[in-house]
């Protein structure tokens, strides 16, 4: 996708912090961080958010998701590590190529508050 920012990230053309590359997933430290450790897991094929995903990307996803917590644990996040899809605008999203947050460190709060 010419204009999608995680796209142009994951062709070099925008610089990143890179926290581990392969052929087909990038991490990354986000640029606005809400905790000590923050960063983020994208494929390197544009997917807009969770929702464009089907059967065909089962194993980039899971691949995905068994990454988090080996680079977790890498950017020492020894004791754990919250990961975060937000997806489409009813979920706060605004990135539209699928990633997922990977945050820790510090004093995590509660991740919705119950009045
Ligand atoms: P989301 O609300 O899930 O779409 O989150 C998008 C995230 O991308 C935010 O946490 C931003 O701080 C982060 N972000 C935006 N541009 C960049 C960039 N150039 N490099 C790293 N992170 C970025
Ligand atoms: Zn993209």
């Amino acid at each position: 996708m010419d204009n999608c920012i995680f796209c142009k990230i994951a062709r070099g053309e925008i610089p990143c912090r890179k926290v581990y590359e392969d052929s087909e997933v990038l991490a990354f430290h986000d640029i606005n961080p809400v905790a000590p450790v923050h960063f983020m897991m994208i494929p390197k094929l544009h997917l807009a958010s969770l929702v464009e995903a089907g059967e065909a990307h089962t194993a980039l996803l899971g691949k995905m998701l068994l990454l988090a917590p080996r680079l977790a644990k890498e950017q020492g996040l020894e004791n754990g590590f919250r990961a975060v899809i937000n997806t489409g605008k009813g979920g706060g999203q605004e990135v539209f190529h699928l990633h997922i947050h990977v945050i820790g460190g510090g004093n995590i709060p509660p991740m919705v508050r119950r009045s």
